[in-house]
């Protein structure tokens, strides 16, 4: 019966996975197949995926890429970058002035 535990396994984060999505505003049938094709790495794909959306940002002086504020280099051009002074409001929530 190991093949059947696996099914039940794999539904169950596949159900967890594509409600999480469904919350996030994504497709719950891509985050579904997802979670259920990879488990564990699905569901917390499922999680992470609206945080990055969430994270606020800035732009980087040298090349001007869109980088995320909690990071330290340019992913782009490698410059450091110091804490800003203002940052540029999440992506899912423009109209917020932070
Ligand atoms: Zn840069």
């Amino acid at each position: 019966m190991a093949g059947g535990a696996y099914v039940v396994i794999a539904l169950s984060f596949g159900l967890a996975g594509g409600i999480v999505g469904k919350i996030k505003g994504s497709s719950f049938f891509i985050w579904f197949v997802i979670s259920a094709v990879v488990p564990v790495i699905g569901l917390l794909t499922a999680i992470f995926y609206r945080s990055e959306r969430d994270e606020l940002r800035r732009q980087c002086p040298t090349c001007g890429r869109i980088c995320m504020l909690h990071d330290a280099l340019c992913v782009r051009c490698g410059t450091e970058l110091e804490f800003p002074d203002g940052a540029i409001a999440a992506e899912s929530n423009p109209s917020a002035a932070r």
